[in-house]
C-alpha cells in the first residue's frame, strides 16, 4: 500500500474539496467522492493509506461504512469528520476500534483547516517512525513474527497449505501490519535483510510442524525487488539443509514483478528454485505490476488472483469477467490458479464453478499464529467434502 494515498468521502462538495486541497498540499495523492459505493470500491481497489470519512451524511450511515471497511480488512488511518457532538464521535471511534480499524483522529465540523493539517502531519510523522534503522534493529531484536493463513481446496475445503504473513510487534506502537512497513522497507533497501529473516522463520516453522505430523506447503512473500538481487536459492537451500526440510514444502509468492532487479539473474534464480522443487507464484495478479509479459517470460507455477477482483466477483459483472478470464488464462498456460480474499460463499461458489480450485480468505480462516494452526486443522471434519455440502447445500 503506497503511504501517500488519501480517500475522502463527504456529501458536502465544498468540505470534500477543501479536504482534498489541504491533503494534496500535505503531499497526499487524493481522491474525493460523495458516493458510498464508489468510496468502498476505491477503498478496496486503490488501497488508500488515509481515509477521511464524514460520519453524518443524510443518506449514508457512517457506522455502516466503518463496518464495510472492517470487512475489507482496511488498514488505513481513518479520520472521522462530523457535525455530531463529541460524545457521538467518541462512540464512533470506539465502535471503529472494536472492529479492528485504525481510527487516527476525530475532527468536528465546522472543519478547521489547521486541525486537518495537524492530523495529517501526525500521520505522516507516525509513518516515518518506521525508518530503515528501526527495521534493522527490529530484526535483531526479533520483533517480527509470522501469521499463517490457510489455502484450501474450494470443493472439499481441505487445507493444502498456508501463506506466511509478516507482522511487526513494535515495542511502543503495538502491532504494525505489513502494508505499513513493507513499502518503507522496500524503499529503504531493508528487504534484502528482512527476506532472509522471514525465510529462516518459515523453514524453522516447517520443521516444527513436521515434528508433530503437519506437512503443509508454506508460501513466503518476496518483493520483486529482491528477486535477482538476493541469492534466494542459496538462502532457501541452506536453511532447508540445516533444518532438514524439503524445499518442495515451500512456495515463493512474488509481488510487483516489474520491480525485479536484473531480469536475467532473476530468471536464473527462479529456474534454480524450480529445480529444487520450490513452487513460484505470481501474487496480486491483475494489479499494476504483474503483467502478461511476465507470465510468458518467467517460470511461474501459480497465479494468485488479486483480492480486489475476487471481492464481489459473483455480483459485479466486470469483476466476474476479469476473474473468469484470469482462470481460463491460467488453465491454458497449465498454471495453478489461487483466489485470494474470498469472503463470501457466493464468491467461493462462483470461483469453483468457473474452474478455480484453490482459495484463501476470511470465509475459511483469517491468518493465525503458528501454534493455532494445528488446533484449527483438528477442528476440520474427517471427511472434508461434508463441510462443502453443509456450507453450500
Ligand atoms: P498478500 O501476499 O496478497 O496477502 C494477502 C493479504 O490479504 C493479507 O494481508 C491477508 O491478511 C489479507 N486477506 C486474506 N484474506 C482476506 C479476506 O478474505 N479479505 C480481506 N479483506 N483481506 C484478506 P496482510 O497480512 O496485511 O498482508 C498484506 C501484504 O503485505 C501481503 O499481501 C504481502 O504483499 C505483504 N507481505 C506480508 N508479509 C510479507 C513478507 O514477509 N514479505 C513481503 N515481501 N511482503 C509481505
Ligand atoms: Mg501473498
Ligand atoms: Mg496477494
Amino acid at each position: 500500500m503506497p503511504l501517500n494515498r488519501l480517500l475522502v468521502i463527504d456529501d458536502e462538495p465544498e468540505v470534500a474539496a477543501t479536504v482534498g486541497r489541504v491533503a494534496r498540499r500535505a503531499g497526499f495523492d487524493t481522491i474525493v467522492t460523495t458516493d458510498a459505493a464508489d468510496f468502498l470500491d476505491r477503498a478496496l481497489s486503490w488501497s488508500p493509506s488515509v481515509i477521511v470519512l464524514d460520519l453524518a451524511m443524510p443518506e449514508l450511515d457512517g457506522l455502516a461504512i466503518l463496518k464495510a471497511l472492517s470487512r475489507q480488512g482496511s488498514k488505513a488511518h481513518i479520520l472521522i469528520v462530523s457535525g455530531h457532538d463529541r460524545v457521538e464521535m467518541e462512540y464512533a471511534r470506539s465502535f471503529g476500534r472494536n472492529l479492528g480499524l485504525n481510527i487516527a483522529a476525530l475532527l468536528q465540523k465546522p472543519l478547521r483547516i489547521e486541525w486537518l493539517r495537524e492530523a495529517l502531519r501526525i500521520i505522516y510523522d507516525a509513518q516515518e517512525v518506521i525508518s530503515a534503522d528501526d527495521a534493522q534493529l527490529a530484526i535483531q531484536r526479533d520483533e517480527f513474527f509470522l501469521e499463517y493463513q490457510p489455502k484450501v481446496r474450494l470443493d472439499t475445503l481441505q487445507t493444502i497449505g498456508v501463506e506466511a504473513l509478516a507482522r511487526w510487534n513494535h515495542p511502543t506502537r503495538g502491532l504494525i501490519s505489513p502494508d505499513s512497513f513493507i513499502p518503507v522497507m522496500e524503499t529503504a533497501g531493508v528487504m534484502t535483510r528482512f527476506t532472509p529473516h522471514v525465510i529462516e522463520m518459515v523453514v524453522t516453522q516447517a520443521r516444527r510442524w513436521r515434528a508433530i505430523g503437519i506437512n503443509l506447503n508454506i508460501a513466503i512473500n518476496v518483493s520483486g525487488g529482491c528477486v535477482g538481487r538476493l541469492p534466494l536459492d542459496d538462502i532457501i537451500g541452506r536453511h532447508c539443509a540445516e533444518q532438514r526440510v524439503d524445499p518442495a514444502m515451500l512456495t515463493v509468492e512474488i509481488t510487483e514483478t516489474a520491480a525485479m532487479g536484473d531480469v536475467v539473474q532473476a530468471v536464473a534464480c527462479m529456474r534454480r528454485l524450480n529445480a529444487m522443487g520450490v513452487r513460484i507464484s505470481i501474487d496480486d495478479f491483475g494489479t499494476g505490476y504483474s503483467s502478461l509479459v511476465q507470465l510468458h517470460r518467467l517460470p511461474f507455477s501459480e497465479i494468485k488472483i488479486d483480492r480486489s477482483f475476487v471481492h464481489g466477483c459473483a455480483v459485479n459483472s466486470e469483476r466476474g469477467i476479469i476473474v473468469k478470464t484470469i482462470i481460463s488464462l491460467a488453465r491454458s498456460l497449465s498454471l495453478e490458479v489461487v483466489a485470494e480474499g474470498i469472503e463470501t460463499e457466493d464468491s467461493r461458489h462462483f470461483l469453483q464453478t468457473h474452474g478455480c480450485q484453490i482459495g484463501q480468505g476470511y470465509l475459511f480462516s483469517r491468518p493465525r499464529v503458528a501454534h493455532a494452526i494445528p488446533d484449527w486443522m483438528a477442528t476440520l471434519p474427517a471427511r472434508p467434502a461434508d463441510v462443502a455440502t453443509t456450507l453450500h447445500p
